[in-house]
């Protein structure tokens, strides 16, 4: 399945997308073809036509040649500066991460050594506010459900000073930070992951800045939060005044699924295909019944603190709430595999729902230069969700420079 457009409602906007299929493009694009060259032809000859009087020639002989040179002129820009990058045949096939497919490349963040293991990225104990649980109470637990990485994230605290393998979870040092605005403890949150030590000032881009020069990662968390009386909300404007984070949370315990893919959507928009922000799914518990609802599925090499923070920044992982997923390309397309019957959509950076099927466990889509990137979301049938990360569609050129 590929380039076709249907009209669904988009659940993400609110909006109806316009039915658009691959005739239909096709067609349209036919159509306005021959408009250019009826208009230009016209345009020429009636120029040939009175320049043709000027110099003494038949009005006829004149509109003749002028229809004749259109004719040509349009042939030439159609062919030497028109030419879509469809066309463009000098792409090599299949260069490590990405996939070049008749002039355009699929870039594929999940091509890459590893098995997948679960990981819990934002996590409460006792040394947060209404944290029910101890730090080894919540280890425990988290290894019961077969987690492999752990990231402890107490508020204003870092409570584990580096990564730590307990018997097989590994927990990653972090916490939830305040950025206090106007006043404490009013204000937005951001995730310092895999840091030692607490920030206690500075704005958002600083404390961000401060975690990049610890080595380590920063997730926006909740981003459409209407706690902190209101001032805890991340606005798609706020995420475009600051940079460095690569993470955010698209479901979380105290805020919208759906905003929060919208935000994180419209953030992928102005940062594709350069600067990537990947989706994650946390539990944000503060004890065992809050457990268990949002996680990723990590592609590491093994369970290190290296390892995970290498896939992390490569996107080489996928956010979901029930459904085990497998994304990647192959042979140009992009596929989706399910372990149960899903609602599966492919979803490009115009938020158009270009490709979905319902009840399956499988589906592939090959995109369109013009789809800029596509991701996929996977609903099942009791509503839990997955959803990958964008895949960037790229020119040729590109693929040169990289390599
Ligand atoms: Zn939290």
């Amino acid at each position: 399945m590929g380039c076709d457009r249907a009209e669904f409602p988009c659940d993400h906007h609110g909006e109806t997308v316009a039915r658009r299929t691959e005739n239909a493009t096709l067609g349209g694009s036919v159509a306005r073809s021959l408009l250019i060259h009826l208009l230009g032809i016209l345009l020429f000859s009636a120029l040939g036509s009175v320049l043709s009087k000027r110099v003494g020639v038949g009005a006829a002989i004149g509109a003749f040649t002028g229809a004749g040179v259109a004719a040509l002129v349009i042939l030439v820009v159609r062919i030497v500066i028109l030419r879509p990058p469809s066309q463009d045949a000098s792409c090599s096939i299949d260069i490590g991460e990405k996939h070049a497919f008749g002039g355009f490349v699929v870039s594929d963040p999940y091509d890459g050594p590893g098995e997948y293991v679960r990981a819990q990225l934002h996590v409460h104990t006792e040394n947060s506010p209404n944290g029910k649980w101890s730090l080894e109470e919540a280890i425990a637990h988290y290894r019961r459900l077969g987690y492999s990485f752990l990231a402890v994230t107490d508020h204003g605290r870092v409570t584990v000073r580096e990564a730590t393998n307990y018997d097989g979870l590994l927990v990653i040092p972090g916490e939830e930070n305040t950025i206090e605005y106007p006043f404490w403890p009013l204000g937005q949150h951001i995730m310092r992951l895999f840091v030692s030590s607490h920030v206690s000032c500075g704005r958002a881009q600083e404390r961000i800045d401060s975690c990049a020069l610890e080595g380590g990662i920063v997730c926006i968390p909740h981003p459409s939060w209407p706690g902190n009386l209101g001032t805890g909300r991340w606005t798609e404007g706020h995420l475009r005044a600051i940079d460095g984070y690569k993470l955010i949370e698209v479901r979380n315990l105290h805020s919208d699924e759906g905003l929060d893919e919208s935000i994180w959507h419209a953030v992928l928009v102005d940062r594709m295909p350069e600067n990537p922000v990947w989706a994650v799914a946390v539990d944000d518990a503060r004890c065992a019944e809050e457990s268990g609802m949002g996680w990723i599925e990590v592609k590491v090499t093994d369970i290190s603190s290296e390892a995970l923070k290498e896939a992390l920044v490569a996107g080489r992982f996928y956010a979901t709430t029930g459904p085990r997923c497998r994304f990647g390309v192959r042979g140009g397309s992009i596929y989706a595999r399910v372990d149960r019957p899903c609602l599966i959509r492919f979803v490009n950076r115009d938020a158009v729902i270009v490709h979905e099927i319902d009840r399956a466990t499988e589906a592939t889509y090959t995109p369109c230069f013009d789809d800029g990137f596509v991701r996929v979301v996977v609903k099942d049938t009791d509503g839990k969700r997955g959803w990958s990360q964008p895949f960037a569609i790229l020119p040729c050129p590109s693929v040169k420079q990289t390599q």
